[in-house]
């Protein structure tokens, strides 16, 4: 895939804004009045429109937006068995961490059809000709709301569960055409303690996925705030033990700190870097981009850079979403110009 992309590529993390007109369906939805058709034409409807937004934006790495998938990861819960929801925490007040549906597992988890994400990824190659990553939770990210129950002695044996879940999807990606996948592992920065044992737990899911592999770790994005302590370094060294061509880190909302760990541990994969902060409502301007990208390149070759989202935006208005994507294609045109690239 590299070989067709221009220097300094584009790409999203994943999530794209969700429409209007998509909040009114799912609302519908769940009372029972749309039928299966009407559904999948809705869910391909909004996936058709979240990659025009990306083209129309001139993003040269698209993804399908995960239009598919309820607030990351919560769709996926329904494809499982051996899990029971549990009674909400909270219910009152506004959505944050402690509100998502929680699940106990009850017996050996299992996920009979797969993660859906292989049909994701063949809808989108069809209907688009641009280059395509396709994303996918890592197995540790996947537990987030599954408490292990009886079943497990604790969430590192369920995660362990879905290693082997993803590891399947993955290669099932990987027959369809999919040669850019991205691992998403926010879980990394919320539970620190064993990060040693995660790295391998993604080893193995990635293990034999014959792809350019990108590992990216944030700090959570629910109602567009993290949950993680909001700092890389000490995730340093053990993260390079991960089999990823690259990892893909937030900056923007940390004001670009940390991006001295690139030369400090002599780092070859290449960096994905956030230079658009999705968790804020200031537009930024493509010189704003522009200077993000310079201060990185500071420290990272050019070569070796892809320019991204901090994260997903399915926290963000449409509206304010598309902005941020022009901001960040022109910002990075500014800083192809300035290398004698344009
Ligand atoms: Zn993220």
């Amino acid at each position: 895939m590299s070989d067709k992309l221009p220097l300094l590529p584009t790409t999203v993390i994943g999530s794209h804004a969700i429409p209007s007109w998509f909040w009114t369906v799912t609302e519908e939805i769940s009372k029972g009045n749309y039928g299966s058709t009407d559904i999948g034409e809705a869910f391909d409807d909004a996936v058709d429109l979240a990659m025009l937004d990306q083209q129309r934006a001139g993003i040269d790495v698209i993804t399908d937006g995960e239009m598919r998938r309820w607030y990351f990861v919560q769709s996926f819960y329904e494809r499982m068995t051996g899990i029971v929801e549990e009674p909400p925490l909270r219910k009152i007040g506004l959505y944050a961490y402690d509100s998502p549906p929680r699940y106990s597992a009850v017996e050996k988890v299992t996920v009979p059809e797969g993660l859906g994400i292989v049909e994701e990824f063949k809808y989108a190659k069809v209907h688009s000709d641009r280059p395509l990553k396709a994303t996918c939770p890592g197995p540790l990210t996947l537990t987030m709301h599954i408490r292990p129950g009886q079943s497990y002695r604790d969430r590192h044996e369920l995660a362990w569960e879905f290693a082997a879940v993803i590891n399947a999807e993955l290669k099932a990606l990987v027959r369809e055409g999919a040669d850019f996948i991205q691992i998403d592992e926010p879980s990394f920065a919320i539970i620190p303690g064993e990060f040693k044992s995660w790295i391998e737990m993604y080893n193995a899911a990635v293990d034999g996925v014959n792809a350019k592999l990108a590992l990216h770790i944030c700090f959570g994005n629910l109602s567009s705030r993290p949950r993680g302590r909001r700092t890389y370094k000490w995730m340093f060294p053990e993260v390079l033990e991960a089999k990823a061509d690259q990892l893909v880190f937030e900056y923007s909302n940390r004001e670009m700190s940390e991006i001295d760990l690139w030369p400090q541990f002599g780092i070859e994969s290449e960096l994905g870097a956030g230079v658009i902060d999705v968790k804020s409502f200031h537009v930024e301007t493509p010189e704003d981009v522009a200077g993000r990208i310079e201060s990185i390149l500071e420290y990272v070759p050019a070569e070796k850079l892809f320019v991204n989202p901090d994260c997903g935006f399915f926290q963000l208005p449409r509206w304010i979403t598309q902005l941020k994507l022009d901001a960040m294609v022109s910002g990075t045109k500014l800083v192809r110009g300035r290398l004698g690239l344009n």
